[in-house]
């Protein structure tokens, strides 16, 4: 079975856009594959502060690279293909995310 991510924007939006993220994560399992919705993923443990990155943006109680860790890994290890939402390109977790699934030869669906 195959194994998508979904991948888009999630900083910016109420609930931080999981609507979206289950309704194309729904349309996926519907085909018969299997959907990882990064809402449900945790965050890296870690000490101390949260490791510094491009932004100081924080969700909850952690920063952005936090959970960007843990997503690029769940993907690397995980999953075979990434589903892109809409409006990915204003967000740069899912633009690393593209350019890490690309870079790894992992194949990207783009939501219409
Ligand atoms: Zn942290």
């Amino acid at each position: 079975v195959t194994t998508l991510y979904v991948c888009g924007p999630m900083s910016g939006f109420d609930q931080l856009n999981e609507p979206a993220f289950r309704a194309a994560a729904r349309h996926v399992t519907e085909r018969g594959q299997l959907a990882v919705v990064p809402h449900d993923l945790k965050p890296a443990e870690h000490e101390g502060p949260c490791p510094r990155s491009h932004t100081s943006q924080v969700t909850g109680d952690h920063g952005v690279a936090c959970y960007l860790r843990v997503d690029l890994a769940h993907i690397l290890l995980y999953c075979d293909g990434l589903y892109v939402l809409r409006g990915w390109e204003t967000s740069v977790g899912a633009r690393v995310e593209v350019q890490v699934a690309a870079a790894c030869g992992i194949p990207l669906e783009f939501q219409p």
